[in-house]
């Protein structure tokens, strides 16, 4: 079988290698889709401070089961499948508390693990969900990035009353935008870029309102509409970021992380407590497969909206650039396996 192997940063290559076995518990998937997400460009330049080489990247793929290990029900041979990229122990302290994001010994498919950028894959039978018929292939392969919004409105609990902001109209943005207008139905939603066209992907989505903010004062122009955010996301992940959030949440609202800077952010305790605010963080997804296959079903969610590009897999260093340069005309890019 073809795997694309991250030897060491910035050294991509497409290996033979031998088909894996399932071990048991394991399911193998033959991979048909995947997606490209910022953590495999981060891996691949060395900016991922987890990653191990050599790595298999990739974490959001679909295929087909194709072998099962013991332990496995053989009926499962056969079965269109989704992989939570999230492997966790299962009685540590989050994992018992319905945090397996968190777990104290987290591996990552395509991250800690080897991935799905392959012809073949083996994952955690549990971590292999199945997909209904009525779900598209491509669908599917966008469960993973939809995780992340419904991990992010798991705990900012959005309402109909609520006015939110989201920095950011990447994946991350978007997605949440299509959770809390499809799903959660809020008041307003309101996303804020640097990137007209990506503005223009969020509008497609179901933003209410956008706002570039290259050359304006965000504070000055919320003002001037009146307007106080109550839910605030920061899906653009930038270090300044929630300073500003601080400033212009309404009394009462919630903000909400994503991004793994190292680098300070200075806030006050005044600015926090004076308008008792509650700041949340989110990372990669707690056991919300379900929940995303469920918004499917229902058709709340279009994952198609977020589709730009597809690329046959032997083409991925193209695939990866595109996705690293084109930031007006690209968000999700698919990779397809044969
Ligand atoms: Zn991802
Ligand atoms: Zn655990």
């Amino acid at each position: 079988m073809k795997s694309i192997v991250v030897k060491q940063p910035n050294d991509l290559i497409i290996e033979e290698r031998e088909v894996p076995q399932p071990a048991k518990g394991e399911v193998r998937v033959k991979v048909k889709l995947a997606g490209i997400c910022g953590s495999d460009s981060h891996i691949y330049r060395g900016h991922n401070p987890f990653a191990k080489y050599p790595r298999v990247i990739g974490h959001e793929f679909f295929g087909i089961i194709d072998d099962v290990g013991e332990n496995v029900d053989i009926a499962r041979i056969g079965e269109r499948v989704s992989v939570d990229p999230v492997i966790s122990c299962g009685h540590c302290y989050p994992c018992s508390v319905g945090r397996p994001n968190v777990c104290e010994s987290l591996t990552v498919l395509g991250v800690h693990r080897d991935g799905g950028f392959s012809q073949y894959a083996v994952v955690p039978s549990q971590n292999a969900y199945t997909i209904p018929d009525e779900i598209s292939d491509e669908s599917a392969v966008m469960i993973e990035p939809f995780t992340i919004a419904a991990n992010v409105t798991a705990h900012l609990k959005p309402t109909e009353n609520d006015v939110a902001l989201i920095y950011g109209a990447g994946p991350m943005g978007l997605t949440s935008v299509q959770a809390l207008k499809g799903v959660y139905n809020v008041k307003e939603v309101i996303v804020v870029d640097r990137i007209d066209e990506r503005l223009n992907m969020a509008k497609i989505s179901g933003a209410d309102r956008v706002i570039n903010n290259t050359s304006l004062s965000l504070k000055d122009e919320l003002d001037r509409l009146s307007i106080k955010p109550t839910v605030i996301i920061d899906a653009a992940c930038h270090p300044s970021i929630l300073q500003e959030a601080i400033t212009i949440a309404s009394p009462a609202a919630r903000i909400l992380i994503m991004g793994f800077s190292s680098e300070a952010c200075p806030i006050t305790q005044q600015s926090i407590t004076s308008k008792e605010l509650s700041i949340f963080s989110s990372r990669l997804n707690a056991k919300k497969f379900p929940v995303v296959i469920d918004w499917l079903k229902e058709k709340l969610i279009d994952p198609q909206k977020l589709i730009t590009h597809r690329f046959d897999y032997i083409k991925v260093i193209q695939a990866i650039e595109t996705f690293e340069k084109d930031q007006k005309q690209c968000c999700k890019v698919l990779l397809t396996f044969s």
